[in-house]
């Protein structure tokens, strides 16, 4: 490996699966997986194996199927914590171990209630251990920036004399800046000269904005492995995005002599797909992949007015793999173009399933003149993530109008069994969800609900995202269909479905990571 090559450690199934709401089932996962390496990452955090079984168990399956990319299990620095993460990621190509203890004087008085030299006998240990089984074993210090700088220092020496490859520099909480960040890093170095002989790391949070600007400080200041999500998912205000930070170093070389893996065609896919599994719409002023992070496209540049594309273009849609809009496929095309463009996709379907997602391509045809590309994902991903899931609609009618009491009726499979319902409403979206609610006996608390467009047109499928909470556990599901009461009832049994995923693998422990 050149010394400017910097590895993408990705988080997006760990860090942002973390965060309220953002969470995915095992499947969701998986098919997130595939993608992660299809876009090149370097490492995949998959979960945090001890925090619950559903994590466990989706470390493991990811590490089973994914041989394109190294495979970490965060856990905290302790034995039992440490021999889960292993048996979970063991089966990988390259597995990573991934331990962490908070270093800073806040964390350690009111959380951890130890002293400074008792953490230091921890991390020693922990590493060691961790070593046992692998020689690839990260140590992050949680809460480094806030973390006194000879203390983190000798953390630092410690973990590296212990065995650790990678040691990563976490600013948990966002805090920050990236003068700051530059000096913590030169005198890390400084004082630990053995910091030459591992790879050095960073993972910063976007709590002020800032986390792309001071990752790009630390790869300046010698880290060559950045921590980041797709979509800049993660806790609170999200880690530092993925797509961001790749592009911000693609583009201005000039200033950022450096290469990442990424094939920067599948972002655009990616962050798609993160939005979709995750119900998190990404939004429009969102750099890279937000909707109008190119819009200039279609309106000054189409009047004539720009005869050149770089006057106000740094980067091109095609970059970053933003479809043109172009018209792929329609009414007459048959299986095997319909197979060649899912291919194109990344999704290699099992026959059963091929046979599901024609048909449904088939009926979006007869309803839409012109068939898209977001179109085909939109239905793909409905049909090959999610069947597995325990609410599945059949169909949903309803009618509404002037001067009629709206009126739906739903017909579901709930595990096994085939249910019928049907229920009024203020509205056809209303009168759906109870109807939902009646079959499935799930009522939580609707917190937000949002329409969108996929593509332009009045035939143009609509997005619904929502976002539901009960007893404190909040899920967000996706739904796209040409009718827009269709997508509603689709999304809300999405998140129903994440929902019911989570409290059937509660979290073991309240330790969220780095
Ligand atoms: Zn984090």
């Amino acid at each position: 490996m050149g010394v400017d090559r910097i590895k993408i450690f990705d988080t997006t199934l760990r860090d942002g699966e973390q965060a309220p709401g953002c969470g995915m089932t095992i499947e969701e996962k998986l098919r997130v997986s595939y993608q992660l390496e299809k876009l090149g990452v370097d490492i995949i955090e998959a979960g945090f194996p001890a925090s619950s079984e559903g994590d466990f168990q989706s470390v493991k399956l990811i590490a089973e199927k994914i041989k394109g990319c190294e495979i970490a299990g965060l856990c905290r620095a302790n034995f039992n914590d440490i021999d889960r993460a292993w048996e979970a990621v063991k089966r990988g190509e390259n597995p990573r171990i991934h331990t962490f203890i908070a270093t800073s004087d806040i964390h350690l008085k009111h959380k951890l209630r130890k002293t400074q030299d008792e953490v230091l006998e921890i991390i020693s240990a922990a590493v060691k251990h961790a070593c046992r089984y692998t020689s690839n074993v990260e140590f992050s210090c949680e809460d480094a920036t806030r973390t006194p700088l000879d203390f983190l220092c000798r953390a630092v020496d410690i973990a590296v004399k212990a065995g650790a490859t990678t040691i990563n520099i976490p600013d948990t909480v966002g805090y920050t800046v990236p003068d700051e960040f530059s000096l913590i890093l030169r005198a890390l170095r400084e004082s630990v000269p053995e910091l030459e002989n591992v790879i050095l790391s960073v993972h910063c949070h976007n709590d002020l904005g800032l986390a792309v600007a001071n990752s790009i400080t630390a790869v300046r200041e010698g880290a060559r492995q950045i921590e980041c999500t797709v979509n800049g998912l993660g806790e609170r205000a999200g880690n530092a995005s993925l797509e961001e930070l790749v592009m911000a170093i693609k583009v201005r070389q000039d200033k950022n002599p450096y290469v990442t893996n990424v094939v920067t065609e599948q972002i655009y896919p990616t962050s798609r797909l993160v939005s979709k599994v995750t119900g998190v719409a990404v939004q429009p002023n969102k750099a890279i992949v937000g909707a109008n992070a190119f819009a200039h496209e279609a309106g000054i540049h189409q009047d004539g007015v720009l005869k050149e594309r770089s006057t106000y273009e740094i980067m091109t849609p095609e970059e970053v793999g933003i479809p043109s809009n172009k018209i792929i496929l329609g009414k007459h095309s048959g299986r095997h173009a319909f197979k060649n463009r899912l291919e194109e996709f990344g999704y290699f379907l099992e026959p059963d399933d091929f046979e599901r997602a024609f048909n449904g391509f088939k009926d979006l045809a007869d309803k839409k003149k012109y068939v898209f590309d977001e179109d085909i994902e939109a239905l793909i991903s409905d049909e090959f993530i999610r069947s597995t899931d325990h609410f599945k609609l059949i169909s949903a009618n309803f009618s509404s109008g002037t001067e009629m009491k709206p009126v739906a009726t739903v017909k579901m499979v709930i595990g096994e069994v085939e249910v019928q319902a049907s229920e009024y409403g203020d509205g056809p979206v209303d009168a759906a969800y109870k109807a939902i609610g009646k079959a499935t006996g799930e009522s939580p608390n609707l917190q937000s609900y949002i329409v969108s467009a996929i593509t332009g047109g009045t035939d143009a499928q609509g997005e619904v995202h929502v976002r539901v909470e009960e007893d404190g556990a909040v899920s967000q599901g996706q739904g796209a269909h040409t009718d827009i009461v269709v997508a509603s009832a689709k999304a809300y049994i999405n998140a129903l479905n994440k929902l019911r995923w989570r409290k059937q693998h509660p979290r073991k422990t309240t330790a969220k990571g780095i």
